[in-house]
Protein backbone atom coordinates (compact mmCIF):
# COMPACT_ATOMS: atom_id res chain seq x y z
CA UNK A 1 0.00 0.00 0.00
CA UNK A 2 0.96 3.66 -0.59
CA UNK A 3 1.21 7.03 1.00
CA UNK A 4 -0.98 9.33 -0.71
CA UNK A 5 0.03 13.16 -1.41
CA UNK A 6 -3.05 13.76 -3.08
CA UNK A 7 -6.87 13.04 -1.96
CA UNK A 8 -9.62 12.09 -4.33
CA UNK A 9 -11.49 15.56 -3.44
CA UNK A 10 -7.94 17.55 -5.39
CA UNK A 11 -8.54 16.27 -8.70
CA UNK A 12 -10.74 18.18 -11.28
CA UNK A 13 -12.74 15.23 -12.40
CA UNK A 14 -14.29 15.34 -15.87
CA UNK A 15 -18.21 15.38 -16.18
CA UNK A 16 -18.72 12.50 -15.26
CA UNK A 17 -17.07 12.52 -12.12
CA UNK A 18 -14.41 10.18 -13.16
CA UNK A 19 -10.37 11.00 -13.54
CA UNK A 20 -8.70 9.72 -16.46
CA UNK A 21 -5.85 7.45 -15.89
CA UNK A 22 -2.76 6.90 -18.56
CA UNK A 23 -0.63 3.76 -18.32
CA UNK A 24 2.82 3.17 -19.00
CA UNK A 25 5.47 0.35 -18.67
CA UNK A 26 7.58 1.46 -15.71
CA UNK A 27 10.48 -0.30 -17.67
CA UNK A 28 10.15 1.32 -20.97
CA UNK A 29 7.59 4.16 -20.94
CA UNK A 30 5.52 2.04 -23.50
CA UNK A 31 1.88 3.67 -23.26
CA UNK A 32 0.08 0.99 -22.35
CA UNK A 33 -3.81 1.97 -21.80
CA UNK A 34 -6.16 4.48 -20.71
CA UNK A 35 -8.91 3.87 -18.51
CA UNK A 36 -10.85 6.14 -15.54
CA UNK A 37 -10.58 5.81 -11.52
CA UNK A 38 -13.85 6.91 -9.78
CA UNK A 39 -12.92 7.69 -5.62
CA UNK A 40 -13.49 4.05 -4.96
CA UNK A 41 -11.09 2.90 -7.53
CA UNK A 42 -8.28 5.58 -6.82
CA UNK A 43 -8.93 4.57 -3.01
CA UNK A 44 -8.61 0.60 -4.11
CA UNK A 45 -5.37 1.31 -5.83
CA UNK A 46 -4.13 2.92 -3.28
CA UNK A 47 -4.35 0.38 -0.69
CA UNK A 48 -3.69 -2.44 -2.55
CA UNK A 49 -0.85 -1.63 -4.12
CA UNK A 50 -2.79 -3.05 -8.14
CA UNK A 51 -4.59 -0.67 -10.47
CA UNK A 52 -8.73 -0.71 -10.11
CA UNK A 53 -10.57 1.48 -12.52
CA UNK A 54 -14.07 2.57 -12.72
CA UNK A 55 -15.90 0.50 -15.94
CA UNK A 56 -17.97 2.57 -17.40
CA UNK A 57 -19.57 0.10 -19.78
CA UNK A 58 -19.90 -2.26 -16.50
CA UNK A 59 -20.68 0.64 -14.13
CA UNK A 60 -18.40 -0.84 -11.76
CA UNK A 61 -15.33 -1.04 -9.64
CA UNK A 62 -12.68 -3.22 -12.08
CA UNK A 63 -9.37 -4.55 -11.18
CA UNK A 64 -7.69 -4.69 -14.16
CA UNK A 65 -6.04 -8.50 -14.53
CA UNK A 66 -9.23 -10.02 -12.20
CA UNK A 67 -10.56 -12.22 -15.55
CA UNK A 68 -7.58 -12.31 -17.09
CA UNK A 69 -5.07 -12.47 -14.74
CA UNK A 70 -3.49 -9.44 -16.23
CA UNK A 71 -2.77 -7.60 -12.93
CA UNK A 72 -1.17 -3.98 -13.19
CA UNK A 73 1.26 -3.42 -10.05
CA UNK A 74 1.70 0.29 -9.38
CA UNK A 75 5.27 1.67 -9.43
CA UNK A 76 4.05 5.40 -9.24
CA UNK A 77 1.12 7.66 -9.50
CA UNK A 78 1.46 11.46 -10.58
CA UNK A 79 -1.22 13.83 -11.11
CA UNK A 80 -0.99 16.44 -13.96
CA UNK A 81 -0.22 19.95 -13.79
CA UNK A 82 -4.16 20.94 -13.44
CA UNK A 83 -4.47 17.82 -11.63
CA UNK A 84 -7.59 16.44 -14.26
CA UNK A 85 -5.05 13.43 -15.18
CA UNK A 86 -3.34 10.45 -13.73
CA UNK A 87 -0.05 9.12 -14.93
CA UNK A 88 0.77 5.50 -13.73
CA UNK A 89 3.83 3.65 -14.20
CA UNK A 90 2.94 -0.11 -13.62
CA UNK A 91 4.53 -3.39 -14.02
CA UNK A 92 1.92 -5.22 -16.20
CA UNK A 93 1.61 -8.77 -16.13
CA UNK A 94 1.24 -10.02 -19.69
CA UNK A 95 -1.18 -7.50 -21.68
CA UNK A 96 -2.98 -4.54 -20.89
CA UNK A 97 -5.09 -4.81 -24.03
CA UNK A 98 -8.14 -7.41 -23.59
CA UNK A 99 -7.64 -8.31 -27.02
CA UNK A 100 -4.33 -9.69 -26.05
CA UNK A 101 -2.04 -6.84 -27.12
CA UNK A 102 0.03 -5.62 -24.84
CA UNK A 103 -0.57 -1.92 -25.37
CA UNK A 104 -4.11 -1.09 -26.39
CA UNK A 105 -2.84 1.59 -29.21
CA UNK A 106 -2.34 -0.64 -32.18
CA UNK A 107 -4.59 0.99 -34.30
CA UNK A 108 -2.43 3.05 -36.22
CA UNK A 109 -3.78 5.92 -37.78
CA UNK A 110 -1.03 7.80 -39.21
CA UNK A 111 2.77 7.78 -39.74
CA UNK A 112 5.47 9.76 -40.91
CA UNK A 113 8.35 7.69 -42.28
CA UNK A 114 10.78 7.25 -39.63
CA UNK A 115 13.96 4.33 -38.85
CA UNK A 116 11.87 1.49 -36.98
CA UNK A 117 14.22 0.76 -33.90
CA UNK A 118 13.94 -2.08 -31.44
CA UNK A 119 15.24 -0.61 -28.11
CA UNK A 120 17.37 -3.79 -26.83
CA UNK A 121 16.27 -3.71 -23.03
CA UNK A 122 12.43 -2.98 -24.08
CA UNK A 123 12.86 -6.53 -26.23
CA UNK A 124 14.22 -8.60 -23.91
CA UNK A 125 12.04 -7.32 -20.81
CA UNK A 126 9.14 -7.96 -23.31
CA UNK A 127 10.55 -11.29 -24.73
CA UNK A 128 10.98 -12.06 -20.69
CA UNK A 129 7.63 -11.15 -19.81
CA UNK A 130 6.27 -12.99 -22.25
CA UNK A 131 7.76 -16.52 -21.19
CA UNK A 132 6.19 -15.96 -17.87
CA UNK A 133 3.00 -15.53 -18.85
CA UNK A 134 3.37 -18.55 -20.95
CA UNK A 135 4.18 -20.59 -17.73
CA UNK A 136 0.61 -18.68 -15.77
CA UNK A 137 -1.02 -19.18 -19.25
CA UNK A 138 -0.08 -22.51 -21.01
CA UNK A 139 -0.97 -22.03 -24.47
CA UNK A 140 -1.52 -24.85 -27.10
CA UNK A 141 1.47 -25.74 -28.97
CA UNK A 142 4.07 -23.35 -27.59
CA UNK A 143 7.54 -24.33 -27.94
CA UNK A 144 7.91 -22.88 -24.23
CA UNK A 145 5.39 -24.33 -22.64
CA UNK A 146 7.26 -27.53 -23.95
CA UNK A 147 10.19 -26.78 -22.44
CA UNK A 148 8.58 -25.91 -18.98
CA UNK A 149 6.81 -29.83 -18.91
CA UNK A 150 9.87 -31.11 -19.79
CA UNK A 151 11.71 -29.21 -16.63
CA UNK A 152 14.77 -27.87 -16.06
CA UNK A 153 17.36 -30.76 -17.23
CA UNK A 154 15.76 -29.73 -20.69
CA UNK A 155 16.17 -26.35 -20.40
CA UNK A 156 19.35 -27.11 -19.17
CA UNK A 157 20.28 -29.44 -22.05
CA UNK A 158 19.04 -27.00 -24.82
CA UNK A 159 21.22 -23.73 -23.42
CA UNK A 160 24.24 -25.82 -23.55
CA UNK A 161 23.36 -26.43 -27.19
CA UNK A 162 22.91 -23.09 -28.02
CA UNK A 163 26.07 -22.12 -26.77
CA UNK A 164 28.02 -24.51 -28.25
CA UNK A 165 26.08 -23.54 -31.58
CA UNK A 166 26.79 -19.60 -31.01
CA UNK A 167 31.01 -20.95 -30.71
CA UNK A 168 30.69 -23.03 -34.22
CA UNK A 169 28.87 -20.64 -35.42
CA UNK A 170 31.49 -17.75 -34.29
CA UNK A 171 33.92 -19.49 -36.66
CA UNK A 172 32.02 -18.36 -39.90
CA UNK A 173 32.68 -15.20 -41.19
CA UNK A 174 29.86 -13.78 -41.89
CA UNK A 175 27.86 -12.78 -38.65
CA UNK A 176 24.32 -13.42 -39.76
CA UNK A 177 24.23 -17.08 -37.90
CA UNK A 178 26.05 -16.01 -34.71
CA UNK A 179 23.33 -13.44 -34.76
CA UNK A 180 20.45 -16.44 -34.66
CA UNK A 181 22.52 -18.54 -32.52
CA UNK A 182 22.83 -15.80 -30.00
CA UNK A 183 19.37 -15.03 -29.98
CA UNK A 184 18.33 -18.31 -29.52
CA UNK A 185 20.28 -18.45 -26.85
CA UNK A 186 19.40 -15.72 -25.17
CA UNK A 187 15.60 -17.10 -25.81
CA UNK A 188 16.53 -20.04 -23.80
CA UNK A 189 18.18 -18.23 -20.94
CA UNK A 190 15.34 -16.45 -20.70
CA UNK A 191 13.39 -19.39 -20.10
CA UNK A 192 15.41 -20.54 -17.42
CA UNK A 193 15.30 -17.17 -15.77
CA UNK A 194 11.82 -17.49 -15.98
CA UNK A 195 11.92 -21.06 -14.09
CA UNK A 196 14.30 -19.61 -11.83
CA UNK A 197 12.21 -16.53 -10.88
CA UNK A 198 15.05 -14.30 -11.72
CA UNK A 199 14.43 -11.20 -13.19
CA UNK A 200 16.48 -8.77 -15.73
CA UNK A 201 16.65 -5.85 -12.87
CA UNK A 202 18.60 -8.34 -10.90
CA UNK A 203 21.34 -9.23 -13.48
CA UNK A 204 21.56 -6.01 -14.48
CA UNK A 205 22.43 -5.38 -10.80
CA UNK A 206 24.75 -7.70 -10.56
CA UNK A 207 26.37 -6.81 -13.79
CA UNK A 208 26.46 -2.65 -12.64
CA UNK A 209 27.77 -3.97 -9.36
CA UNK A 210 31.07 -5.40 -11.10
P1 LIG B 1 -9.28 -7.90 -17.08
O1 LIG B 1 -9.41 -6.71 -16.19
O2 LIG B 1 -7.99 -7.87 -17.86
O3 LIG B 1 -9.47 -9.17 -16.32
O4 LIG B 1 -10.43 -7.81 -18.15
C1 LIG B 1 -11.78 -7.76 -17.74
C2 LIG B 1 -12.63 -7.02 -18.74
O5 LIG B 1 -12.24 -5.65 -18.71
C3 LIG B 1 -12.43 -7.44 -20.18
O6 LIG B 1 -13.31 -8.42 -20.59
C4 LIG B 1 -12.70 -6.16 -20.94
O7 LIG B 1 -14.08 -5.96 -21.12
C5 LIG B 1 -12.22 -5.11 -20.01
N1 LIG B 1 -10.85 -4.65 -20.32
C6 LIG B 1 -9.71 -5.27 -19.98
N2 LIG B 1 -8.63 -4.56 -20.37
C7 LIG B 1 -9.12 -3.45 -20.99
C8 LIG B 1 -8.54 -2.32 -21.60
N3 LIG B 1 -7.20 -2.19 -21.67
N4 LIG B 1 -9.32 -1.37 -22.11
C9 LIG B 1 -10.67 -1.51 -22.03
N5 LIG B 1 -11.29 -2.54 -21.46
C10 LIG B 1 -10.54 -3.52 -20.94
ZN1 LIG C 1 -4.49 18.36 -17.14
ZN1 LIG D 1 -1.77 -14.00 -19.63
ZN1 LIG E 1 -7.40 -2.40 -25.34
Amino acid sequence: TFEAAFQWADFRKNSDGLVPVIVQDYRTGEVLMMAYMDEEAYQETIGSGRMHYYSRSRRTLWLKGETSGHFQYVKSLAADCDMDTILAKVSQVGAACHTGARSCFFNEITRKEYEETNNPLQVLGEVLDIIRDRKIHPKEGSYTNYLFEKGLDKILKKLGEEATEIVIAAKNPNANEVKYEMSDFLYHMMVLMAEKDISWEELAAELANR
